[in-house]
């Protein structure tokens, strides 16, 4: 099926932080949608601009042409695309169906399977890039599935993003996202712990920022979340519940790998003293608080 602007209606499911960014450039690129998420009005944007509303993902994906997902967790993923109704059940024969949400390899495969026995072609394609990166259509795009299907994809994804990779067959877009999540990981430990450090030590945290962040220990952590930890703004940008949801389904690949993974088990605990205090819905930043308190 070959998609075109003027004949071609696109589904979008999940207009959550990242989604409604996602699907907004999509739309101000000139590309007619039909928008689902489970609470309407954080969808009020993109259909004020015209897009249509489907009262479902299923009811959505009958009615598009090409079908992308950006909802939460893995059980989202699965609701979404293999739930009585859902997606794969009701699209259209020959559809893109193209799941952004950071997930499990293994289910990103269960869905590409189910979707070829039907017909349909399916990636899976989680980004980073953060909030920010979503706004400013900045993303790196990270793809798994069949080149074919890529191709037809790739004009989409260079609306939203500026890095777009196609890694291998179904499932390798989640786990080159879970070897970005190592790294975050990593990385927010020692931003946070830099920042401690400079405080105690006396120093300008503002001013440690901005030489280090400048040298070869800069990362996008410290960049952009230091001078959020330092306003003391916790708010999410990438809430510490879907950091846990990455990290555990990270760690449980590395375990069928037997891949051992002491990094990412430090910063998992870590992160539960944040839940622990209740943080869930903040944003990863907000391991400050936790370590602040140790
Ligand atoms: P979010 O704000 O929670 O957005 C997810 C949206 O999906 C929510 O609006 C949610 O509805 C909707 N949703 C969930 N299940 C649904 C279902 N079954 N049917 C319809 N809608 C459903 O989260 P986000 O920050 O945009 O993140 C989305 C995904 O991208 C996550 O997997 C996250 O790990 C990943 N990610 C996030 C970032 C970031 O910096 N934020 C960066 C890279 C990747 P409700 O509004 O009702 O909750």
């Amino acid at each position: 099926m070959r998609l075109a602007k003027d004949h071609s209606l696109v589904a979008w499911i999940g207009t959550g932080v990242m989604g409604r960014s996602m699907a907004g450039h999509l739309q101000k690129a000139g590309w007619r949608l039909i928008v689902h998420n489970r609470t309407k009005d954080k969808a009020d944007d993109l259909l004020r601009a015209g897009a249509q509303w489907a009262s479902g993902a299923g009811e959505a994906a009958a009615r598009a042409d090409a079908v992308f997902t950006m909802v939460g967790f893995p059980h989202d993923v699965r609701e979404v695309y293999l739930g009585q109704g859902g997606i794969v059940e009701r699209a259209k024969p020959g559809a893109l169906l193209v799941d952004m949400t950071t997930s499990e390899p293994t289910l990103a495969a269960d869905i590409a399977r189910a979707a070829e026995a039907r017909g349909l072609r399916a990636l899976d394609a989680p980004v980073s890039g953060g909030d920010i990166g979503a706004r400013e259509a900045r993303l790196s795009i990270m793809v798994g599935g069949d080149a074919e299907a890529f191709a037809a994809a790739r004009p989409f994804f260079e609306i939203m993003g500026k890095q777009i990779v196609h890694h291998d067959g179904p499932g390798a877009g989640q786990h080159a996202k879970m070897c970005n999540q190592m790294n975050v990981a990593a990385t927010m430990m020692g931003v946070v712990e830099a920042l401690l450090y400079a405080k105690k030590a006396g120093l300008d945290p503002a001013r440690m920022i901005e030489s280090v962040g400048s040298g070869a220990a800069s990362s996008w952590s410290l960049v952009n979340y230091g001078p959020r930890i330092l306003r003391g703004d916790f708010n999410p940008g990438f809430y510490v519940r879907h950091f846990i949801k990455d990290m555990d389904i990270a760690l449980a690949e590395a375990k069928k790998m037997n891949l051992p993974t002491p990094c990412l088990e430090l910063a998992r605990d870590l992160y539960q003293k944040v839940v622990d205090l209740g943080g869930d819905n903040l944003g990863i930043q907000a391991l400050y608080l936790a370590m602040e308190k140790m």
